[in-house]
Order: structure tokens, then C-alpha cells, then sequence
């Protein structure tokens, strides 16, 4: 009889826990079964590139169904899980209910973005997590330098031509620096916007930016970004979020059309409904060989667990790619060890490698096993990094292509944010009525 492992969330750590599954489970001595809500695994750190119009939106993702080969994509929405029943509630895109039975689950179900409640925060921000985000943040960015353009009065202009950035980790800090070098790209082809000129400013509560880097590489962004004309506001947090501005600790309000949330991620709310143990902060609880606690058939990796970090007592790993890789990776030889299928149930180890931080024009900060770069070995290295962790050759060269073009050329200015929104057809009796209400010729 075949084993059923069923891998709930195909990002980073679902999607290298099936690839590592494939290799190491005999065949036919399990099915594999990974859920995910799109047929896709997005990239994230390309997710700047793709808000910049450097990179196409489908250059930033890896098509799963390409990639695996003996894994069963399923498509839909885990909405619960039954453990004591070994059952997965899944919801198929036609809205059909399944319960999926599972002799081994795996749950990388990832994270979204952190909020707090700041009033107009959630109806007024953006964030810039997934890529319909962050090709909104795109279209929004022409679309408002469109609308500027039309505007006779400097002061209205000035709200449609400014950006607030919340939160500077690598996340925030690269997505502004991209925004920024594309809108400075573009600028030329709006006269009166180039004689205002863009506004852009990065918020951060704590005392410096990116706290994942060394303090000098920290500093060293900071100086670099500061140089383009981007205010950093350090030591301050919102207060509020309006249509037309945000307004600062202390009272001071920046005029804005635009404020786009970085400030941290949370666990996927639906891990709350596993009926599995969670930690203060929401992450599912598990040991350090990634299995849940009390569950000895359910393990978790990724964003979406507290997997004790091998370097730093007491503390749960790092929301980051690198780490839900190798959790995945580990987890899928558990889970083999655990089936009979060879070697050992072994905890997870891995040291942080390196950081890599895009500023954008060819700048960046990186720091690799105990060597710190900055400036364009940095960039350089951070492109060929990000390249070298995109699965498969033909993506591989799709971004190198993708990359040469843009060092070649401008970019594109066209705002397709009505793709994928096609007009609904005419009702016919809409039309006989017209017809009949002009005279004909
Ligand atoms: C802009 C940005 C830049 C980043 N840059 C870097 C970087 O340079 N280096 C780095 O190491 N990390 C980076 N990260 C962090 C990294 O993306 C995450 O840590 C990583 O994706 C976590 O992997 P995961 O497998 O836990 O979750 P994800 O990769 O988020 O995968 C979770 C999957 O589960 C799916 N899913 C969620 N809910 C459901 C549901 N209910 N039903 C079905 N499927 C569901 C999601 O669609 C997704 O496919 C960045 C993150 C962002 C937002």
C-alpha cells in the first residue's frame, strides 16, 4: 500500500519539501500530494524587479506543474484539518469541499503581512507581499504620474507624486529603492512631474534601517538611499492613514496618495484552523526536527512554524526563503526516515549564509559568510545569487534576458492594470433598445 504525504502550501519550503520527497521516497511507495492556492511558487525576491518593470510577472514565479514530476498539484484553498482523523479540509476553486487523508502532512503555509490598528491603515495602505501587489504598486505608480500630469495646481500634484514607505527591512527597503529608480526612470515623459519632482519616504520605528544587516552595511543603504533624495524617518511610527495623507507621530502629516505597508509578516491566518499548537506568535509549535508537537505525524516549516533556530537559543527561526528551503528540504528526509524509506529523523541545522539587499542602479549591500559587500560587487552578486536559486535553466535565462534588456533599454510606461478585467459583453436586448431609440439612415 502506498503512503499518502500531502504537503499543505507549495512556496519556498512546500515546494523544495516535494522536489526532496520525489528523490528520496522509492517510487510507488508513496503518493504526493502538494495543496496549493495558485499553480505557482512566486519568488520573492525578485517580487522588486517585478514592481519596477525590470522583470515580466511571470519571470518572478516557478510554474509548480513544470517543476515537479511525480507530485500531484492540487489547486485549491486549505480551509481546516481534521489531525486526529489525519484529514486535510480543502476547498477546490469551484468552491467543492474535499477531505484529504494523509499519513504524513507537512504544513508550509507561509505568512502575510503583519497590520496593527492604525486607523485607516487597512482600508487606505498597499502591501507588497504577493505580486498582485506589487504589480498594482506598478500600475498605481503610472497611473498617478497619468493624473499628476493633469493636475494645474503644485500642491494637489504633490499628494499624487509622493510615496510613504512603512517599515524598512529588506523587504521595504528594496521595494521603495526599485519604485524609486523606476519612477525616476520614467519621469522624463511627464513634463510637469519632472519639474515638481517625486517624493519618497521610508518610516521605520526602530533606530535604523534593515536590522538584518550588519550596522556599517545598514549605514552604508542608508547613505546611498539618503543620496537619492529619500527622506528616512527613523525612531517614528504612523498614527494614522488617510486617502490623502498619512499622519506621523507628533502630529506631522505628509500629503500621499500612496502608503505601501513593509512593516513585518504574521503566520497565514489559516494555520489557526489546524487544530495544531501555536506559539505567542501564532507560528505553529514545533521541535527542532520540525515535528508539530503532540502530532507525531504533522510537521511544519517556513514562515508559518516557530522552527527553533540552530544559532540562536530560544528563538524561532527567521522569516526567510533561505531558511524554508532548507527546512523543506530536511522536513521531506524526516518524513522519509519516519516511512521506513532510509536514514535518520535529524533536526534542522543551517546557519544564515548570507544577506543580499537590491538598492536599485546598480547598488547594493550583501554580506556572505563573514565578508561584507557594498556597491556594485554587492548588485552584481546579488543578481547572480538570485539567478542561481531560480529553479530551472529556462528561467534562468529568462531573467538574464529580462535583465540585458533593461540595462539596453528604457522602460515601459503602459499601465495594463485592466488585464485580466475584460468588459462584460453587451446584453443584446441593451442593444435592440438603442436601435430602436435612433432613427435609422
Ligand atoms: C518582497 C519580499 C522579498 C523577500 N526577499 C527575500 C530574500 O531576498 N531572501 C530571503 O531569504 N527571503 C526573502 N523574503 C522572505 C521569503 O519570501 C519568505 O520567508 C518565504 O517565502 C517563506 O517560505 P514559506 O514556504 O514559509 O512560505 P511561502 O513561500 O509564502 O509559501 C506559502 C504558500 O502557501 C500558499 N497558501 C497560503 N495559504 C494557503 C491556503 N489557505 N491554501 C492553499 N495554499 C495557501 C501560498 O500561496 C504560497 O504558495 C522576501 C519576502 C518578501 C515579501
Amino acid at each position: 500500500m502506498a503512503w499518502d504525504v500531502v504537503i499543505a502550501g507549495g512556496g519556498f519550503g512546500g515546494y523544495y519539501a516535494a522536489r526532496t520527497l520525489e528523490r528520496v521516497l522509492p517510487q510507488h511507495s508513496a503518493r504526493i500530494t502538494l495543496v496549493n492556492d495558485v499553480n505557482f511558487l512566486l519568488f520573492t525576491p525578485l517580487l522588486p524587479g517585478a514592481a519596477a518593470g525590470t522583470l515580466e510577472p511571470r519571470h518572478v514565479v516557478v510554474p509548480l506543474r513544470e517543476q515537479l514530476d511525480r507530485t500531484d498539484l492540487w489547486l485549491g484553498h486549505v480551509s481546516g484539518a481534521a489531525p486526529e482523523r489525519n484529514e486535510l479540509i480543502v476547498d477546490s476553486l469551484d468552491g467543492r469541499r474535499h477531505e484529504l487523508r494523509y499519513d504524513q502532512l507537512i504544513v508550509a503555509l507561509g505568512s502575510v503581512s503583519r497590520t496593527l490598528p492604525i486607523p485607516g491603515l487597512v482600508e487606505h495602505a498597499i502591501g507588497f507581499k504577493t505580486l498582485s501587489e506589487a504589480i498594482a504598486l506598478r500600475n498605481r505608480a503610472i497611473s498617478l504620474l497619468e493624473i499628476a500630469e493633469t493636475i494645474g495646481d503644485a500642491e494637489t500634484r504633490a499628494e499624487y507624486l509622493t510615496y510613504v514607505f512603512v517599515g524598512a527591512g529588506y523587504a521595504g527597503l528594496e521595494g521603495l529603492a526599485e519604485l524609486q529608480d523606476f519612477v525616476s526612470d520614467v519621469i522624463d515623459l511627464y513634463p510637469r512631474c519632472r519639474v515638481q519632482g517625486m517624493r519618497f519616504v521610508l518610516v521605520e520605528a526602530k533606530e535604523r534601517v534593515m536590522p538584518e544587516v550588519a550596522p556599517d552595511l545598514a549605514a552604508f543603504a542608508e547613505r546611498e538611499l539618503r543620496g537619492r533624495g529619500i527622506e528616512i524617518r527613523t525612531n517614528t511610527t504612523i498614527e494614522e492613514v488617510g486617502e490623502r495623507a498619512v499622519t506621523l507621530r507628533g502630529g506631522e502629516a505628509i500629503p500621499t496618495r500612496t502608503v505601501v505597508w513593509t512593516a513585518g509578516v504574521k503566520p497565514h491566518p489559516v494555520v489557526a484552523q489546524l487544530g495544531l499548537p501555536l506559539t505567542d506568535g501564532g507560528r505553529i509549535d514545533v521541535d527542532e526536527t520540525m515535528r508539530v508537537r503532540g502530532r507525531a505525524n504533522v510537521w511544519a516549516i517556513g514562515d508559518a512554524a516557530a522552527v527553533p533556530d540552530p544559532t540562536r537559543k530560544g528563538q524561532p527561526s527567521p522569516p526567510t526563503a533561505q531558511h524554508a528551503i532548507r527546512q523543506g528540504r530536511r522536513v521531506a528526509r524526516n518524513v522519509a526516515a519516519e516511512l521506513g524509506a532510509g536514514g535518520a529523523v535529524r533536526p534542522f541545522a543551517y546557519k544564515t549564509l548570507g544577506v543580499f539587499v537590491d538598492l536599485g542602479r546598480h547598488q547594493a549591500v550583501a554580506s556572505t559568510m563573514g565578508i561584507k559587500w557594498r556597491g556594485f560587487p554587492a548588485w552584481f552578486l546579488a543578481r547572480t545569487y538570485h539567478m542561481a536559486n531560480m529553479p530551472g535553466t529556462k528561467r534562468k535565462l529568462r531573467l538574464l534576458v529580462d535583465w540585458t534588456v533593461s540595462l539596453l533599454f528604457s522602460r515601459d510606461t503602459s499601465e495594463l492594470g485592466q488585464l485580466g478585467h475584460p468588459p462584460e459583453l453587451e446584453h443584446p436586448r441593451a442593444e435592440a433598445a438603442d436601435r430602436a431609440a435612433s432613427p435609422t439612415t
